[in-house]
């Protein structure tokens, strides 16, 4: 059985695992592109090769390890931005890797509380933790991927890391963002860059043609209504009437969850929330 589930979506494919994260798939005729690489902790260039065995590009969101970790399965070269060159490598050594392990075989599935493993049955961490970070190189704003049939062309889109990337598809009108716009942003990042570039960057994406925002983390794909939403919530949001957040990272950062008050839950479909250090 393979590690990931693939799904086939209108003009992509979504592989996801049990580590919460996703992978995106474009497919062209001459060419394919690999949209983040998770974790890596499976066979992710397997559950590749089950779809295509086209040439293949990797495109990395940003530099962090749920994004970045599968990269070294592969030999395809993979775009990063250069201002998250130093994270994705911090996120890639053998003491993060280990550490991500350990967390994720008692992952804590955040909807029932339950406890299970996201590591799968052959996992070697001996070999997971000495991966490195795959053949990096750069990636620039207005850079395009021709893949046959289609062109993919990448945006800046900072605000949760400073080298965040979304990847364009104009033809079907899709933007994958990775972390950058989801309905429970991390902000507080040390690498994170603020409230002002947040927004302009919400601005940017919403001012495109585009039918679906597709993220690292959330299997729905979002429209400028949740944009609406987000931008709300960060132009709402108050540190010092938030909730505390536990993160596994960063957490003398002291970071809080600021969600919007007009809508549910964290589990309703109009929940939007930033998280955010003080001095966001
Ligand atoms: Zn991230
Ligand atoms: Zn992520």
């Amino acid at each position: 059985m393979s590690d990931y589930q693939t799904d086939r979506m209108d003009g992509y494919y979504r592989i996801g695992c049990a580590d919460g994260a996703f992978c995106y798939l474009v497919v062209g005729t001459e060419r394919a592109a690999l949209i983040d690489t998770g974790y890596g902790l499976g066979d992710l260039k397997s559950a590749v090769e089950e779809i295509t065995r086209l040439p293949l590009v990797i495109l990395n969101t940003h530099g962090h390890c749920d994004h970045v970790g599968g990269n070294a399965q592969f030999d395809a070269l993979c775009y990063l931005h250069p201002k998250d060159l130093e994270l994705a490598l911090r996120h890639t050594t053998p003491q993060m890797r280990r550490a991500d392990a350990e967390r994720l075989a008692h992952n804590v599935d955040f909807r029932t509380g339950e406890t299970f493993s996201a590591l799968p049955e052959d996992f070697d961490l001996d070999r997971y933790v000495s991966m490195g970070a795959g053949r990096l190189t750069e990636a620039r704003e207005g850079m395009r991927f021709e893949l046959g049939g289609t062109t993919l062309e990448l945006i800046e889109t900072p605000g949760h890391t400073a080298g965040g990337i979304s990847v364009y598809e104009p033809e079907r009108q899709l933007l994958f963002v990775g972390d950058a716009a989801n309905p429970f942003v991390w902000l507080f990042l040390p690498e994170s860059t603020g409230k002002e570039s947040y927004l302009r960057m919400l601005d940017k994406i919403d001012a495109l043609p585009v039918r679906s925002y597709l993220g690292g983390h959330n299997p729905n794909p979002m429209d400028h209504a949740d944009l609406a939403r987000f931008r709300q919530a960060a132009l709402e949001a108050d540190y010092q009437t938030g909730t505390p957040f536990e993160a596994f990272l960063e957490q003398d950062r002291k970071p809080r969850i600021c969600a919007l008050k007009s809508a549910g839950g964290m589990f309703s479909p109009d929940f939007a929330a930033v998280v955010i250090s003080e001095d966001w």
